[in-house]
This record gives C-alpha cells, sequence and structure tokens, in this order.
C-alpha cells in the first residue's frame, strides 16, 4: 500500500493577478479528479502540510499557474523520502526547479494516477531520475475524457499567442472556450464575435489586441468595423431588455513584439469607440479591458518572439486609463500584470533552463518576494537574467501530438 500526500500549503507564497494567496482559490478540477481515481483498496491519500512530506511515498503537487513553482521550491524540501509528482496547467517547463519534484506529468492526468504509483511512465511522464538533465522528448497529454461539468476543452480558435489553445485540444470537435469559473461574469468565455446575451449582465470575451493589425497578426482578425457593428448590437439587445447597461469584460495583450509604448496607443480603439457611441440612440455599455503584457507561451506560434520587459508600457496604459467616456459608452483599461518584474517571473518559469535554477530558488525567498518592483527587475538584471531570458529559446522537449506552432510561426516569420 503507497501512502499519498496531497500538498496544501498553510499559504502560498505568491498568487496570480490579486487574489489572496489561499490554496481554496481554485477549484483544481484536475486535482480533484485524480485524487477520486487513486485506487483506495490499495492506497491511502490525504491531505497534507509540507512537514508531513515525509510521512508519504508520493505527494502529489499541483502548479495552476507559475507563482505556484515558487511555493513548491519554497516548502518542498530538496533532500526527501518522499517522490514529487508535479503537474498542472503550471507546468510546461520544469528544468529551473527541477531538484524540488520527482515526476513531471504534463497535460491531462485523468486515469494516469495508479498507473504512475505502480512505476507506469507514459509519453507524457519525465522521471528525473532517468533524465535529469531534461534531454528526453515528452508529449503534452490530451484530456481522455471530460471532468465534472466540462462541456469540452481546448478551443478551435488557436489565436497564436494561446497557450491554452495550443495545448488543449477538443475532445467534443464542438469546443470554443473553457469555463471561466468568475462568479460576477458569465459562465463561460466567449471570442467576442460570437458572444450572444443570456440572462446576465456583466460577459466577459477576449480581443486581444489594442489595433486592427495587431489583431490580424496574432490570428484573432476582427476589425474595427466589425467591432463597433457587434457592440452595437450588444448593446441595443440589452437596452431592449431593459437593461440599465451591459457590462463587458475584454481580455487585451499590449506590448506584443511589434508594438511600441506611444501617448496615442488605445488612439484606434478610443476612435471605434466613438463611432459607436454615434451610432447608439439608446443603451449603455461599460467596458473594462482586462490588459495583459504579451507572455510568450511554451508551444504556441508566438513562443519565440520576444517580451518586453519595459514599465514604460505600464506608465503609458496608467495615463491613458480611460479610454472613452461619451453618451452610451465608456471605457477603461484594469491591468492584470503590475509590473515588468511580474512579466519577467511568467516569463522566467516558461523559458528558463536548469543552469537557472540559483535564481529560481533566488525568487521563491520571501526577501526577494517583499522587495518593489524595480528592485526586483534590479536584481534579476544584475545577474543577467532578464537578457537571457529575451534570447532563451523555450524547451523544445514538449510537444502537443498532431499540431505544428512551428508550421504557423515559419509562415509569420517568427522562424528561430
Ligand atoms: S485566446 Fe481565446 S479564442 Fe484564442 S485560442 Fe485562446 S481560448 Fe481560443
Amino acid at each position: 500500500m503507497a501512502k499519498l500526500g496531497v500538498l496544501v500549503y498553510p499559504r502560498k507564497l505568491k498568487e496570480r493577478a490579486t487574489a489572496a494567496p489561499y490554496f481554496d482559490n481554485f477549484a483544481y478540477r484536475g486535482l480533484r479528479a485524480v485524487i477520486g481515481e487513486v485506487d483506495k483498496r490499495n492506497h491511502a491519500v490525504r491531505y497534507i502540510a509540507p512537514h508531513q512530506i515525509d510521512e508519504c511515498d508520493f505527494v502529489l503537487v499541483s502548479l495552476t499557474s507559475a507563482w505556484d513553482i515558487l511555493s513548491l521550491i519554497h516548502y518542498v524540501p530538496i533532500r526527501r523520502r518522499a517522490k514529487i509528482i508535479a503537474g498542472g496547467q503550471g507546468l510546461v517547463n520544469p528544468r529551473p526547479f527541477m531538484q524540488y519534484l520527482d515526476l513531471a506529468v504534463f497535460g491531462r492526468a485523468e486515469g494516469q494516477i495508479n498507473e504512475l504509483i505502480d512505476g507506469g511512465r507514459g509519453a507524457n511522464v519525465l522521471d528525473v531520475e532517468k533524465d535529469p538533465a531534461a534531454e528526453g522528448n515528452y508529449e503534452y497529454r490530451q484530456a481522455q475524457y471530460l471532468l465534472g461539468d466540462e462541456a469540452d476543452t481546448g478551443c478551435i480558435r488557436k489565436c497564436f499567442f494561446c497557450g491554452y489553445g495550443w495545448t488543449h485540444r477538443s475532445l467534443n470537435r464542438g469546443g470554443n472556450y473553457q469555463a471561466s469559473d468568475d462568479a460576477l461574469y458569465s459562465s463561460s468565455e466567449q471570442f467576442l464575435s460570437e458572444l450572444r446575451l443570456t440572462e446576465n449582465v456583466h460577459y466577459s470575451a477576449g480581443l486581444d489586441g489594442w489595433s486592427e493589425a495587431s489583431r490580424r497578426s496574432v490570428g484573432k482578425p476582427f476589425s474595427n468595423t466589425s467591432l463597433v457593428e457587434k457592440l452595437k448590437t450588444l448593446t441595443e439587445d440589452a437596452a431592449a431588455r431593459g437593461w440599465a447597461r451591459l457590462s463587458l469584460k475584454l481580455y487585451m495583450i499590449h506590448a506584443y513584439p511589434w508594438e511600441k509604448p506611444l501617448a496615442d496607443y488605445t488612439g484606434e480603439m478610443a476612435r471605434a469607440l466613438a463611432d459607436l457611441d454615434g451610432k447608439l440612440s439608446s443603451g449603455r455599455l461599460v467596458i473594462f479591458f482586462k490588459a495583459t503584457p504579451f507572455c510568450p507561451e511554451p508551444m504556441t506560434p508566438m513562443a519565440r518572439c520576444l517580451p518586453c520587459f519595459d514599465d514604460a508600457w505600464r506608465t503609458m496604459l496608467k495615463n491613458q486609463w480611460l479610454v472613452y467616456q461619451g453618451s452610451h459608452v465608456e471605457a477603461r483599461i484594469h491591468m492584470t500584470v503590475p509590473s515588468a518584474a511580474e512579466l519577467a517571473h511568467m516569463v522566467f518559469f516558461r523559458r528558463a533552463g536548469r543552469e537557472e535554477s540559483s535564481v529560481a530558488e533566488m525568487m521563491s525567498r520571501p526577501k526577494y518576494l517583499s522587495l518593489t518592483a524595480g528592485l526586483k527587475l534590479a536584481a534579476l538584471s544584475v545577474r543577467g537574467v532578464l537578457g537571457r531570458l529575451t534570447d532563451a529559446a523555450p524547451w523544445s522537449g514538449l510537444r502537443v501530438p498532431g499540431l505544428n506552432p512551428e508550421r504557423v510561426a515559419s509562415q509569420m516569420g517568427w522562424t528561430y
């Protein structure tokens, strides 16, 4: 009988965005499915705190984002008897923290846990003992079946920057978009062109480019004319339903490699919204642009594109926070990544190599985390990390079966 622990941090070191760093902020749909599938006649499972790690034979650790890696490094001892099995959406490049795990399980893990305990190693499992330098080739495993209330996985659109779209294939082949688990906004995110009103007054959708040219460049073509028409239809529909206002959260990406922080950066969008305002005779539309800097995601066509660690972007968007205000339309910016240092952190755990493990360890120290954003960035610059991250190639040992992001990259001129 194997003793399994599910690691729960008493307090995570850091959480993405502004969420408080508690373990139960997230639904852990995949982890819960894995726990449910453990053969309980032969194995015992329990939730454990970090000091109980070595009371177990195996410890399951869920990495939902790059921030969870900091907690892993901080709480898991390098010397241990328990085998750490790490998996989750945040695990796409284990190289800078290999000493804190024993098995890296890439992609979906349903139906796999008992085989792992018994010593089986699928094509999506990196066994650190056998491949300590991560030199092998691994698959990012796809959904075997739907879990809980999942209607589908993946997204048919495959926008060129999207890690989710390029790592999850559709299981039902109907699929567009995953549930967002956002209590205030509609329970499912959609591509804006396909958004239809239901009973909610709040909706979220992806737009992901401030200009028509940027949207086209990332495989998400949506002209300003189509944008105005779509927003007009939605606002009029909401007004016809008697709603005081329609609230839209639109995800936006800035700092694509071809973009510059300009005084008129949001001007094209402001002009489109002014055009919309002039066409509306009733209704009210409130837009929150959730602005995120471009981060090159592994396994996407843009994996090798350059990130920009310049806080000029933040200053510029702060100056332009009120994008437009008119009779029927109001649009503001809310920044999701508070500093270039945070972006550097995100890029680091997607791109850094094994030789950067001492930097990963530094980044997980509470003292480092308490530094101001400027000092964090300076600390990374002093160690030469920013330059190396800008130049670094993503890890080539991980692939999604059947997808070929390199072909799109080559068509777009993002060749390596
Ligand atoms: S950005 Fe949205 S629409 Fe595009 S591939 Fe990703 S999930 Fe799909």
